[in-house]
Protein backbone atom coordinates (compact mmCIF):
# COMPACT_ATOMS: atom_id res chain seq x y z
CA UNK A 1 0.00 0.00 0.00
CA UNK A 2 1.20 3.58 -0.92
CA UNK A 3 0.01 6.26 1.41
CA UNK A 4 0.42 10.02 -0.23
CA UNK A 5 -0.19 12.32 2.62
CA UNK A 6 -0.60 15.71 1.70
CA UNK A 7 -1.96 18.65 3.74
CA UNK A 8 -5.47 19.38 2.47
CA UNK A 9 -5.43 15.40 1.41
CA UNK A 10 -4.72 11.57 2.28
CA UNK A 11 -4.53 9.37 -0.36
CA UNK A 12 -4.37 5.26 0.11
CA UNK A 13 -4.34 3.05 -2.72
CA UNK A 14 -2.99 -0.78 -2.65
CA UNK A 15 -1.22 -2.19 -5.92
CA UNK A 16 -0.70 -5.77 -6.53
CA UNK A 17 2.83 -7.21 -7.95
CA UNK A 18 2.00 -5.91 -11.32
CA UNK A 19 1.23 -2.26 -10.46
CA UNK A 20 -2.49 -2.75 -11.11
CA UNK A 21 -4.76 -0.67 -8.19
CA UNK A 22 -6.82 -3.20 -6.48
CA UNK A 23 -7.94 -0.73 -4.09
CA UNK A 24 -7.89 3.50 -3.70
CA UNK A 25 -9.57 5.79 -1.37
CA UNK A 26 -8.94 9.58 -0.59
CA UNK A 27 -9.82 11.61 2.26
CA UNK A 28 -9.29 15.02 3.68
CA UNK A 29 -6.61 15.92 6.00
CA UNK A 30 -7.70 16.53 9.30
CA UNK A 31 -6.49 19.68 10.04
CA UNK A 32 -7.60 19.95 13.91
CA UNK A 33 -4.51 18.24 15.33
CA UNK A 34 -1.85 16.09 14.75
CA UNK A 35 -3.06 13.40 16.86
CA UNK A 36 -6.62 13.53 14.18
CA UNK A 37 -4.47 12.83 11.35
CA UNK A 38 -2.94 10.01 12.40
CA UNK A 39 -5.59 8.37 13.85
CA UNK A 40 -7.18 8.90 10.38
CA UNK A 41 -4.35 7.93 8.49
CA UNK A 42 -4.22 4.54 10.54
CA UNK A 43 -8.35 4.08 10.03
CA UNK A 44 -7.83 4.57 6.25
CA UNK A 45 -5.18 2.15 6.20
CA UNK A 46 -7.20 -0.41 8.59
CA UNK A 47 -10.37 -0.04 6.47
CA UNK A 48 -8.38 -0.63 2.92
CA UNK A 49 -6.76 -4.10 4.54
CA UNK A 50 -9.87 -5.23 5.46
CA UNK A 51 -11.30 -4.41 1.56
CA UNK A 52 -8.43 -6.13 0.30
CA UNK A 53 -8.10 -8.82 2.61
CA UNK A 54 -4.38 -8.86 3.31
CA UNK A 55 -1.74 -7.00 5.88
CA UNK A 56 0.33 -5.02 3.91
CA UNK A 57 3.93 -3.36 3.26
CA UNK A 58 3.20 0.54 3.62
CA UNK A 59 5.20 3.38 2.00
CA UNK A 60 4.24 6.89 2.34
CA UNK A 61 4.94 10.24 0.60
CA UNK A 62 5.41 13.01 2.50
CA UNK A 63 5.78 17.10 1.95
CA UNK A 64 9.20 17.85 2.90
CA UNK A 65 11.30 15.22 4.49
CA UNK A 66 12.00 13.13 7.95
CA UNK A 67 15.67 15.33 9.13
CA UNK A 68 18.13 12.72 9.58
CA UNK A 69 19.36 15.00 12.27
CA UNK A 70 16.49 15.47 14.49
CA UNK A 71 14.11 12.63 13.22
CA UNK A 72 10.79 14.93 12.99
CA UNK A 73 9.44 16.26 9.62
CA UNK A 74 10.84 18.95 8.02
CA UNK A 75 9.67 21.42 4.95
CA UNK A 76 6.16 20.50 5.40
CA UNK A 77 4.95 24.36 5.45
CA UNK A 78 1.31 24.84 6.34
CA UNK A 79 0.88 20.83 7.37
CA UNK A 80 -0.10 19.33 10.86
CA UNK A 81 3.23 17.12 10.60
CA UNK A 82 5.56 19.51 10.67
CA UNK A 83 7.87 18.98 13.64
CA UNK A 84 6.52 15.55 14.33
CA UNK A 85 8.07 11.85 14.62
CA UNK A 86 5.70 10.78 12.31
CA UNK A 87 7.36 7.73 10.87
CA UNK A 88 7.96 6.33 14.24
CA UNK A 89 4.59 7.64 15.97
CA UNK A 90 2.84 5.27 12.72
CA UNK A 91 4.98 2.51 12.97
CA UNK A 92 4.39 2.48 16.76
CA UNK A 93 0.08 2.84 16.18
CA UNK A 94 -0.07 -0.42 13.17
CA UNK A 95 2.78 -2.22 14.37
CA UNK A 96 4.81 -3.25 11.69
CA UNK A 97 8.12 -1.41 9.98
CA UNK A 98 7.09 1.61 7.49
CA UNK A 99 9.27 3.36 5.02
CA UNK A 100 8.66 7.59 4.58
CA UNK A 101 9.91 9.62 1.67
CA UNK A 102 9.65 12.88 -0.07
CA UNK A 103 6.57 13.22 -2.45
CA UNK A 104 8.19 14.45 -5.06
CA UNK A 105 10.79 11.24 -4.91
CA UNK A 106 7.99 9.27 -4.96
CA UNK A 107 6.52 10.81 -7.83
CA UNK A 108 9.74 10.43 -9.64
CA UNK A 109 9.92 6.49 -8.82
CA UNK A 110 6.35 6.25 -9.55
CA UNK A 111 7.30 7.67 -13.32
CA UNK A 112 10.55 5.08 -13.79
CA UNK A 113 9.49 1.84 -12.45
CA UNK A 114 6.31 2.22 -14.52
CA UNK A 115 5.52 5.50 -15.60
CA UNK A 116 6.84 7.68 -18.57
CA UNK A 117 10.46 7.45 -17.80
CA UNK A 118 10.50 3.72 -17.98
CA UNK A 119 14.02 2.72 -18.91
CA UNK A 120 16.02 5.17 -17.85
CA UNK A 121 18.91 5.30 -15.95
CA UNK A 122 18.68 8.85 -14.52
CA UNK A 123 15.34 10.32 -13.79
CA UNK A 124 14.55 14.23 -12.13
CA UNK A 125 10.83 14.34 -11.52
CA UNK A 126 9.30 17.98 -10.75
CA UNK A 127 5.97 18.47 -9.33
CA UNK A 128 5.00 21.91 -10.69
CA UNK A 129 1.89 22.61 -8.48
CA UNK A 130 1.08 24.75 -5.44
CA UNK A 131 4.21 24.52 -4.45
CA UNK A 132 7.77 23.11 -6.69
CA UNK A 133 9.44 19.89 -5.40
CA UNK A 134 11.69 17.55 -7.10
CA UNK A 135 13.20 13.91 -7.23
CA UNK A 136 15.81 12.38 -8.38
CA UNK A 137 15.95 8.57 -9.31
CA UNK A 138 18.96 6.80 -10.05
CA UNK A 139 18.97 2.94 -11.57
CA UNK A 140 15.78 2.67 -9.78
CA UNK A 141 16.47 3.93 -6.52
CA UNK A 142 15.55 7.45 -5.33
CA UNK A 143 18.41 9.63 -3.93
CA UNK A 144 18.02 10.57 -0.45
CA UNK A 145 21.10 12.66 0.91
CA UNK A 146 23.16 13.56 3.99
CA UNK A 147 20.29 16.23 4.83
CA UNK A 148 17.51 14.10 2.85
CA UNK A 149 17.17 17.12 0.50
CA UNK A 150 18.15 15.63 -2.76
CA UNK A 151 15.92 17.14 -6.00
CA UNK A 152 15.08 20.19 -3.93
CA UNK A 153 15.64 22.82 -6.81
CA UNK A 154 12.59 24.81 -6.06
CA UNK A 155 14.05 26.44 -2.90
CA UNK A 156 17.52 27.78 -5.49
CA UNK A 157 16.82 31.25 -7.02
CA UNK A 158 16.10 31.14 -10.48
CA UNK A 159 19.18 31.24 -12.32
CA UNK A 160 19.81 33.79 -15.00
CA UNK A 161 17.74 35.86 -13.60
CA UNK A 162 16.79 39.23 -15.61
CA UNK A 163 16.88 42.69 -13.83
CA UNK A 164 12.57 42.32 -13.27
CA UNK A 165 13.02 39.02 -11.70
CA UNK A 166 14.73 40.29 -8.93
CA UNK A 167 14.57 39.89 -5.69
CA UNK A 168 11.28 38.18 -7.02
CA UNK A 169 8.26 37.23 -5.03
CA UNK A 170 8.55 36.12 -0.85
CA UNK A 171 8.61 32.37 -0.79
CA UNK A 172 7.34 29.81 1.60
CA UNK A 173 10.25 29.54 2.36
CA UNK A 174 11.52 32.71 3.79
CA UNK A 175 13.89 33.56 1.36
CA UNK A 176 12.48 35.67 -2.28
CA UNK A 177 12.96 34.85 -6.18
CA UNK A 178 13.43 30.95 -5.20
CA UNK A 179 12.50 28.90 -7.95
CA UNK A 180 9.42 27.64 -7.17
CA UNK A 181 7.73 31.43 -6.72
CA UNK A 182 7.89 30.90 -10.48
CA UNK A 183 7.30 27.42 -11.57
CA UNK A 184 4.46 26.68 -8.88
CA UNK A 185 1.32 27.08 -10.45
CA UNK A 186 0.72 29.54 -7.55
CA UNK A 187 3.95 31.28 -9.07
CA UNK A 188 2.98 31.42 -12.18
CA UNK A 189 -1.01 32.80 -11.98
CA UNK A 190 0.63 35.49 -9.02
CA UNK A 191 3.55 36.89 -11.95
CA UNK A 192 0.16 37.47 -14.53
CA UNK A 193 -1.82 38.61 -11.90
CA UNK A 194 0.23 41.00 -10.91
CA UNK A 195 0.90 41.97 -14.43
CA UNK A 196 -2.30 42.50 -15.39
CA UNK A 197 -4.89 42.82 -12.19
CA UNK A 198 -6.44 39.67 -12.27
CA UNK A 199 -7.09 37.40 -10.47
CA UNK A 200 -6.64 34.29 -12.58
CA UNK A 201 -5.76 30.80 -11.46
CA UNK A 202 -2.83 28.86 -13.47
CA UNK A 203 -5.30 26.43 -15.56
CA UNK A 204 -7.29 29.59 -16.71
CA UNK A 205 -4.28 31.10 -17.49
CA UNK A 206 -3.03 28.53 -19.66
CA UNK A 207 -6.95 28.44 -20.79
CA UNK A 208 -6.89 31.99 -22.26
CA UNK A 209 -3.39 31.41 -23.44
CA UNK A 210 -4.80 28.51 -26.04
CA UNK A 211 -7.20 30.64 -26.79
CA UNK A 212 -5.14 33.32 -28.06
CA UNK A 213 -5.38 35.79 -25.46
CA UNK A 214 -2.08 38.01 -26.23
CA UNK A 215 -1.91 38.78 -22.06
CA UNK A 216 -1.96 35.27 -21.02
CA UNK A 217 0.30 34.01 -23.83
CA UNK A 218 3.17 36.06 -23.19
CA UNK A 219 2.73 35.07 -19.47
CA UNK A 220 2.90 31.38 -20.55
CA UNK A 221 6.14 32.30 -23.30
CA UNK A 222 7.79 33.90 -20.07
CA UNK A 223 7.08 30.71 -17.87
CA UNK A 224 8.41 28.46 -20.48
CA UNK A 225 11.93 30.57 -20.95
CA UNK A 226 12.15 30.58 -17.32
CA UNK A 227 11.57 26.44 -16.96
CA UNK A 228 13.89 26.36 -19.76
CA UNK A 229 16.35 28.06 -17.45
CA UNK A 230 15.40 26.52 -14.13
CA UNK A 231 15.91 23.13 -15.97
CA UNK A 232 19.13 23.44 -17.67
CA UNK A 233 20.77 24.32 -14.40
CA UNK A 234 19.82 20.93 -12.93
CA UNK A 235 20.75 19.36 -16.30
CA UNK A 236 24.22 21.03 -16.45
CA UNK A 237 24.57 19.53 -12.59
CA UNK A 238 22.58 15.61 -13.09
CA UNK A 239 22.63 14.99 -17.11
CA UNK A 240 18.98 13.34 -16.67
CA UNK A 241 18.21 10.86 -19.39
CA UNK A 242 14.57 11.97 -18.65
CA UNK A 243 12.81 15.15 -16.63
CA UNK A 244 9.12 14.21 -15.92
CA UNK A 245 6.85 17.03 -15.10
CA UNK A 246 3.86 16.17 -12.40
CA UNK A 247 1.51 18.83 -10.66
CA UNK A 248 -0.96 20.90 -12.11
CA UNK A 249 0.94 23.07 -14.71
CA UNK A 250 1.88 19.23 -15.82
CA UNK A 251 -1.19 19.35 -18.21
CA UNK A 252 -0.13 22.29 -20.22
CA UNK A 253 0.92 20.41 -23.05
CA UNK A 254 2.75 23.23 -24.94
CA UNK A 255 5.76 22.71 -22.73
CA UNK A 256 6.35 20.03 -23.70
CA UNK A 257 8.09 21.06 -26.68
CA UNK A 258 8.42 24.62 -26.26
CA UNK A 259 10.60 24.39 -23.29
CA UNK A 260 13.04 21.42 -24.75
CA UNK A 261 13.35 24.36 -27.74
CA UNK A 262 14.99 26.71 -25.27
CA UNK A 263 16.85 25.33 -22.73
CA UNK A 264 19.78 24.54 -25.04
CA UNK A 265 20.38 28.01 -24.90
CA UNK A 266 21.80 27.48 -21.31
CA UNK A 267 23.06 23.73 -21.05
CA UNK A 268 26.87 23.29 -21.48
CA UNK A 269 26.44 20.95 -24.52
CA UNK A 270 26.47 20.94 -28.44
CA UNK A 271 23.26 19.23 -27.96
CA UNK A 272 21.01 18.41 -25.68
CA UNK A 273 19.14 14.60 -25.91
CA UNK A 274 17.77 14.82 -22.03
CA UNK A 275 13.71 14.49 -22.60
CA UNK A 276 10.91 16.26 -20.93
CA UNK A 277 8.06 14.16 -20.45
CA UNK A 278 4.23 14.06 -19.25
CA UNK A 279 3.51 12.14 -16.00
CA UNK A 280 2.06 8.87 -17.02
CA UNK A 281 -0.16 8.45 -13.80
CA UNK A 282 -0.45 12.22 -13.35
CA UNK A 283 -2.13 12.34 -9.46
CA UNK A 284 -1.46 8.53 -9.12
CA UNK A 285 2.38 8.67 -9.10
CA UNK A 286 2.61 9.79 -5.65
CA UNK A 287 0.75 6.85 -4.04
CA UNK A 288 1.88 4.36 -6.53
CA UNK A 289 5.56 5.69 -5.80
CA UNK A 290 5.20 5.25 -1.93
CA UNK A 291 3.96 2.00 -2.80
CA UNK A 292 6.94 0.92 -4.73
CA UNK A 293 9.02 2.33 -1.99
CA UNK A 294 8.89 -1.35 -0.86
CA UNK A 295 9.85 -3.14 -4.26
CA UNK A 296 8.77 -6.58 -3.73
CA UNK A 297 5.25 -5.64 -1.69
CA UNK A 298 6.69 -7.91 1.34
CA UNK A 299 7.69 -6.86 4.89
CA UNK A 300 12.03 -6.55 4.98
ZN1 LIG B 1 11.96 29.06 -1.30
Amino acid sequence: MGVDVGGTKIEAAVLGASGDILARRRIATPAASYEAALTAIVELIRSMEGEVGARCSLGFGIPGAISPATGVVKNAYNSPFNGRPLDRDLEARLQRPLRMMNDANCFALSEAVDGSARGAGLIFGVIVGTGCGGGIVIGGKPLIGANAIAGEWGHNPLPWAEDDERPGLACACGKRGCIETFLSGTGFAAHHNIAHGTALEAHEIAGRAEAGDPDAKASLARYENRMARALAGVINLLDPDAIVLGGGMSNVERLYERVPRLWGNWVFSDRVDTRLLPPRFGDSSGVRGAAWLWPTGVEA
